[in-house]
Protein backbone atom coordinates (compact mmCIF):
# COMPACT_ATOMS: atom_id res chain seq x y z
CA UNK A 1 0.00 0.00 0.00
CA UNK A 2 1.47 3.48 -0.97
CA UNK A 3 1.77 5.66 1.51
CA UNK A 4 -0.42 8.73 2.05
CA UNK A 5 1.65 11.92 2.39
CA UNK A 6 -0.07 14.67 3.84
CA UNK A 7 1.16 17.89 4.35
CA UNK A 8 2.62 18.71 7.69
CA UNK A 9 1.15 21.15 9.56
CA UNK A 10 3.16 23.94 11.21
CA UNK A 11 1.02 24.99 14.60
CA UNK A 12 -2.14 23.80 15.49
CA UNK A 13 -3.91 20.12 15.62
CA UNK A 14 -4.33 16.60 14.23
CA UNK A 15 -7.47 14.77 15.18
CA UNK A 16 -6.49 10.57 14.16
CA UNK A 17 -7.77 7.52 14.43
CA UNK A 18 -11.63 9.10 13.81
CA UNK A 19 -13.23 6.38 13.03
CA UNK A 20 -14.64 6.08 9.13
CA UNK A 21 -17.93 8.80 8.41
CA UNK A 22 -17.00 10.47 11.85
CA UNK A 23 -14.73 13.33 10.56
CA UNK A 24 -17.81 15.95 10.42
CA UNK A 25 -19.40 15.51 12.98
CA UNK A 26 -16.18 15.91 14.77
CA UNK A 27 -16.17 19.94 12.42
CA UNK A 28 -19.26 20.31 14.06
CA UNK A 29 -18.47 19.76 17.54
CA UNK A 30 -15.70 22.33 16.64
CA UNK A 31 -17.79 24.68 15.29
CA UNK A 32 -16.38 24.44 12.42
CA UNK A 33 -18.59 25.01 9.46
CA UNK A 34 -18.86 26.67 6.06
CA UNK A 35 -20.22 29.82 7.36
CA UNK A 36 -17.45 29.94 10.39
CA UNK A 37 -13.47 29.36 10.08
CA UNK A 38 -11.06 31.32 11.22
CA UNK A 39 -8.32 28.47 10.15
CA UNK A 40 -6.95 25.96 7.51
CA UNK A 41 -9.13 23.02 8.39
CA UNK A 42 -7.54 20.14 6.40
CA UNK A 43 -10.44 16.67 6.33
CA UNK A 44 -9.06 13.50 5.80
CA UNK A 45 -11.99 10.74 4.54
CA UNK A 46 -11.49 7.18 4.45
CA UNK A 47 -8.25 7.00 4.87
CA UNK A 48 -5.71 3.73 5.06
CA UNK A 49 -4.81 3.04 8.21
CA UNK A 50 -3.00 0.14 10.12
CA UNK A 51 -4.90 -0.02 13.16
CA UNK A 52 -8.38 -0.42 12.04
CA UNK A 53 -7.95 -0.85 8.20
CA UNK A 54 -9.48 2.85 7.24
CA UNK A 55 -10.59 6.08 9.62
CA UNK A 56 -10.49 9.67 8.86
CA UNK A 57 -8.30 12.72 10.03
CA UNK A 58 -9.07 15.97 10.66
CA UNK A 59 -6.50 18.62 11.14
CA UNK A 60 -7.13 22.75 12.27
CA UNK A 61 -3.86 25.23 11.76
CA UNK A 62 -3.32 27.54 14.79
CA UNK A 63 -5.50 26.26 16.90
CA UNK A 64 -5.51 23.92 19.92
CA UNK A 65 -8.10 22.30 21.66
CA UNK A 66 -9.79 22.89 24.45
CA UNK A 67 -10.33 19.97 27.43
CA UNK A 68 -14.38 20.71 26.56
CA UNK A 69 -13.99 19.59 23.23
CA UNK A 70 -11.50 16.98 23.63
CA UNK A 71 -14.46 15.56 25.78
CA UNK A 72 -17.06 15.94 23.10
CA UNK A 73 -14.92 14.48 20.52
CA UNK A 74 -14.49 11.23 22.98
CA UNK A 75 -17.98 10.89 23.58
CA UNK A 76 -18.19 10.42 19.12
CA UNK A 77 -14.58 9.24 18.18
CA UNK A 78 -13.48 7.25 21.73
CA UNK A 79 -10.64 6.24 19.48
CA UNK A 80 -9.01 9.56 18.55
CA UNK A 81 -6.08 10.62 18.94
CA UNK A 82 -4.94 14.11 19.93
CA UNK A 83 -1.75 15.17 18.14
CA UNK A 84 -0.69 18.91 19.24
CA UNK A 85 2.10 20.52 16.58
CA UNK A 86 4.24 23.46 17.29
CA UNK A 87 6.34 24.37 14.58
CA UNK A 88 6.54 21.65 12.51
CA UNK A 89 7.02 18.81 15.66
CA UNK A 90 4.47 16.86 17.56
CA UNK A 91 4.40 18.06 21.46
CA UNK A 92 2.07 16.54 22.58
CA UNK A 93 0.15 12.82 21.51
CA UNK A 94 -2.64 11.35 23.55
CA UNK A 95 -5.31 9.08 23.23
CA UNK A 96 -9.17 10.67 23.86
CA UNK A 97 -10.65 9.38 27.07
CA UNK A 98 -14.40 9.61 27.92
CA UNK A 99 -14.99 11.00 30.86
CA UNK A 100 -16.45 9.19 33.85
CA UNK A 101 -19.13 12.17 34.76
CA UNK A 102 -19.97 14.27 31.54
CA UNK A 103 -20.29 17.66 33.01
CA UNK A 104 -22.38 20.82 30.71
CA UNK A 105 -21.42 19.43 27.28
CA UNK A 106 -24.61 17.36 26.46
CA UNK A 107 -28.37 17.98 26.75
CA UNK A 108 -31.06 15.44 28.23
CA UNK A 109 -33.71 14.49 25.80
CA UNK A 110 -36.26 14.56 28.77
CA UNK A 111 -38.07 17.60 28.10
CA UNK A 112 -39.48 17.62 31.99
CA UNK A 113 -36.01 17.16 33.51
CA UNK A 114 -34.56 20.00 35.54
CA UNK A 115 -31.92 21.25 33.10
CA UNK A 116 -34.24 21.87 30.57
CA UNK A 117 -36.36 24.13 32.53
CA UNK A 118 -34.40 27.14 31.94
CA UNK A 119 -32.48 26.42 35.90
CA UNK A 120 -29.10 27.54 35.98
CA UNK A 121 -27.76 23.84 36.21
CA UNK A 122 -25.87 22.19 34.47
CA UNK A 123 -26.33 19.29 32.75
CA UNK A 124 -24.67 16.30 34.14
CA UNK A 125 -23.79 12.42 32.85
CA UNK A 126 -22.53 9.52 34.21
CA UNK A 127 -20.92 6.76 32.12
CA UNK A 128 -22.81 3.30 32.19
CA UNK A 129 -20.93 1.98 29.27
CA UNK A 130 -17.70 2.32 27.40
CA UNK A 131 -18.49 0.45 24.66
CA UNK A 132 -21.42 0.84 23.53
CA UNK A 133 -20.87 4.25 24.76
CA UNK A 134 -24.36 4.72 27.28
CA UNK A 135 -24.97 7.46 29.71
CA UNK A 136 -27.77 8.58 31.71
CA UNK A 137 -28.55 11.73 32.73
CA UNK A 138 -28.11 12.35 36.42
CA UNK A 139 -31.16 14.23 37.33
CA UNK A 140 -33.76 12.38 35.94
CA UNK A 141 -31.65 8.80 34.93
CA UNK A 142 -33.15 9.36 31.81
CA UNK A 143 -30.23 7.77 29.32
CA UNK A 144 -29.00 10.06 26.41
CA UNK A 145 -30.12 8.03 22.55
CA UNK A 146 -28.80 10.21 19.83
CA UNK A 147 -25.11 11.41 21.85
CA UNK A 148 -23.93 13.45 18.61
CA UNK A 149 -27.74 14.83 18.15
CA UNK A 150 -27.15 16.18 21.65
CA UNK A 151 -24.00 17.43 22.45
CA UNK A 152 -24.09 21.46 23.28
ZN1 LIG B 1 -32.35 14.60 32.53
Amino acid sequence: MKEIKVAPIKNGTVIDHISCGTAFKVLKILGITDANVDSTVSVLIHVPSKKTEWKDMVKVEDKELEPIEVDKISLIAPDATINIIRNYEVVEKKRVELPDVAIGILECGNPNCVTNAKEPVKTEFVLKSKSPIRLSCSYCGRELEDIVDHII
